[in-house]
Order: C-alpha cells, then sequence, then structure tokens
C-alpha cells in the first residue's frame, strides 16, 4: 500500500501520513466536484483566527493552500489578539446565517480573555467541521451519524490502513483531551475495539501499553512513551508534536518530536508514524472530508461513500 513504507529488518513499518492525506484529500476534492452542482458552488469552508500566535498561523495558511487546492472555497476571518468575546460570537453567529458557508472552523487556541468553549459552542452543529461542539461530541457518544473530530478521525483512518478491519484490537489511548485523547477512544470503540483510556494519573502505563494491539500518545511531552513500553508487533499512533532542542543543528536549533521515542519503539513496533509526517497532515484530510460532509448534509444532498473519516 502506497502510504505504508515496508520496513527494513527488524524494524517498523512507517505509516506515511503524508501520502495517505494526499489520497484523501483527492478524494475530497472528487467529493467536492461532484456535489458542486448540487450546491450550485464548490463547498466552502471559513476559517476564524484570532492573534498572531505563529504555530496557528502557519496551520490556517495550509488549511487554506489544501481545501483551495481540493477545489472548495476557503475564507479567512483574521481578527486582533486582542478581539472582544461578543464579537467573535457575533462573528461565528453571522457564518453560521451564511447559507454559503458549510463550515466554520475556529483555529485553537483562543486567547486567554476569551472563553473557547462558549466560542466552539457558538458554532452551527451542522457546520461544525472540527466536531468540537457538545452536539458533535453526544453524537459521538450516541454513536450517530456526525461531524468527528479531525485528529482523531485520522488516527483510527492510519490504524485501518495498517491493520484492516480493527474489530477485538486492545487500544491504549494516552490523553484524555477533548480535542483528541476522548473522542479517539470513541472512535476506536466505534470500530469495535477494547478501549482503555489512559492519563497522568494512570497507573502503571507501561505495563498498559505493552498489552495493546494499538497505542495513541496524545500528551505533549517528548519522547513519553519509550520503546520497552511497545508490544511486539503493535501499531503506534504518535499524535504529538513537541518542539525541543537540537544542538545538532547549531546554536538555538530546534526539532520536532512527537510523545514516542521513535526510534527505540521502531525496533518493537509493527507499524509507526513518524513526527512529523504522521498524524499531523491527516487532521487537514479529514477537515477536507468534513467540509464536503457538512455541504452535503445541509443541503440533503447525498454523502459520498468512498468519502473517508
Ligand atoms: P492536552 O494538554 O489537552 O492533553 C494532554 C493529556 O495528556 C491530558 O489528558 C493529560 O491527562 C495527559 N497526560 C499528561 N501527562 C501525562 C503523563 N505523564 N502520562 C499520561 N498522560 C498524561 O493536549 P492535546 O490537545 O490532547 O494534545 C496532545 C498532543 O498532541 C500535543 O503535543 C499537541 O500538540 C498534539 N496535537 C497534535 C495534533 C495533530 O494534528 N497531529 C492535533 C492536536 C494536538
Amino acid at each position: 500500500m502506497s502510504d505504508i513504507i515496508l520496513p527494513q529488518a527488524g524494524r517498523a513499518a512507517i505509516l506515511d501520513g503524508k501520502a495517505a492525506a494526499a489520497a484523501i484529500d483527492r478524494a475530497a476534492a472528487e467529493a467536492a466536484r461532484a456535489l458542486t452542482p448540487g450546491l450550485g458552488r464548490p463547498p466552502c469552508l471559513a476559517v476564524v483566527l484570532v492573534g498572531e500566535d505563529p504555530a496557528s498561523q502557519v496551520y490556517v495558511r495550509n488549511k487554506a493552500r489544501r481545501t483551495e487546492a481540493a477545489g472548495m472555497t476557503s475564507v479567512e476571518h483574521r481578527r486582533p489578539a486582542d478581539f472582544p468575546q461578543e464579537d467573535l460570537i457575533a462573528l461565528v453567529q453571522e457564518l453560521n446565517a451564511d447559507d454559503g458557508v458549510d463550515g466554520i472552523l475556529v483555529q485553537l487556541p483562543l486567547p486567554g480573555h476569551i472563553d473557547e468553549r462558549a466560542v466552539v459552542e457558538a458554532i452551527d452543529p451542522a457546520k461544525d467541521v472540527d466536531g468540537l461542539t457538545a452536539a458533535s461530541a453526544g453524537r459521538l457518544v450516541l454513536g450517530a451519524p456526525g461531524l468527528r473530530p479531525c485528529t482523531p478521525s485520522g488516527c483510527v483512518w492510519l490504524a485501518e490502513q495498517a491493520l484492516g478491519d480493527l474489530t477485538g484490537k486492545s487500544v491504549i489511548v494516552i490523553g484524555r483531551s477533548i480535542l483528541v485523547g476522548k473522542p479517539a477512544a470513541l472512535l476506536f470503540l466505534e470500530k469495535n475495539c477494547t478501549v482503555t483510556l489512559a492519563h497522568s494519573r494512570t497507573k502503571d502505563l507501561p505495563g498498559l501499553c505493552r498489552s495493546a494491539d494499538i497505542v495513541v500518545a496524545a500528551v505533549g511531552r517528548p519522547e513519553l512513551v519509550e520503546g520497552d513500553w511497545i508490544g511486539e508487533g503493535a501499531c503506534v499512533l504518535d499524535v504529538g508534536i513537541n518542539r525541543v532542542d537540537a544542538p545538532e543543528k547549531g546554536e538555538g536549533g530546534s526539532k520536532l518530536v512527537g510523545d514516542v521515542d521513535f526510534e527505540a519503539a521502531s525496533v518493537r513496533a509493527g507499524f509507526i508514524t513518524p513526527v512529523p509526517g504522521g498524524i499531523g497532515p491527516m487532521t487537514i484530510a479529514m477537515l477536507l472530508a468534513n467540509t464536503v460532509r457538512a455541504a452535503a448534509g445541509r443541503k440533503g444532498l447525498p454523502i459520498p461513500e468512498n468519502l473517508p473519516g
């Protein structure tokens, strides 16, 4: 399969998130094209960015670039860091009311004076392409159709590329955030996995990891998961993105690492995602798929069957 790079002897196969994401982008583009006559226009994603956070600016730029490359419309709404919460909620409500907008994404984190939950809850669930409103979360818990969070959907997709049907697999998700850990646990449950949701108070994390078929690390601690925590042949999905010093790159040099010690884990795992280039690119791919899904859903058009996520 093109998105699995086959292993060297004694090492895990690398799950190439970039290649998998490119394939999903193509499927989303095809689905967007098919929907355009029914909609009378291409699907449209509105992205709201408040403040100047450099990482958020990069994410928003990448989202716009890939949305447009998939033949959809991307509209950015940039506001200054001191933008008042009530004005931000009013902007979200305007986008809710705009029939030309199918998906709304408010880039997180928001500046400290803003209650993120209040803003997320202002998004019309039909346009909630990040899958973060209480309504979307409730649908996930119920197993009802709805828009699912993008990063966890990317984890499940890559696990299926590696292992096929996930029924009966044991999964440990490390991290219980609303954004990643909790929805990841529920999505793997939806695939008939047996799920352990671990967190900072979990006892014997290494032992729990060793017995898992699939390890999802979503903590935000560089290389927390050690090589000997990984069972022979396990599938390791590293969500963490951590910038650390890299003196080998010269003075002030830095690099990105995940929550897993990649080198050590690669010797034991069957499959592993790299950082960068693993789960990261999958998040935007799932966002494009969700934008198509939202556009179809709002207009009562059939959702293309081959759409991932
Ligand atoms: P978060 O800080 O909201 O949650 C971290 C979770 O880790 C918490 O539930 C906490 O209980 C748990 N935790 C902390 N220390 C622990 C420990 N020692 N042992 C076990 N669990 C521990 O973070 P988040 O938003 O879920 O993000 C997690 C990581 O994923 C970050 O590095 C973030 O940058 C990255 N991320 C990546 C993507 C992507 O597209 N690849 C998307 C979202 C987040």
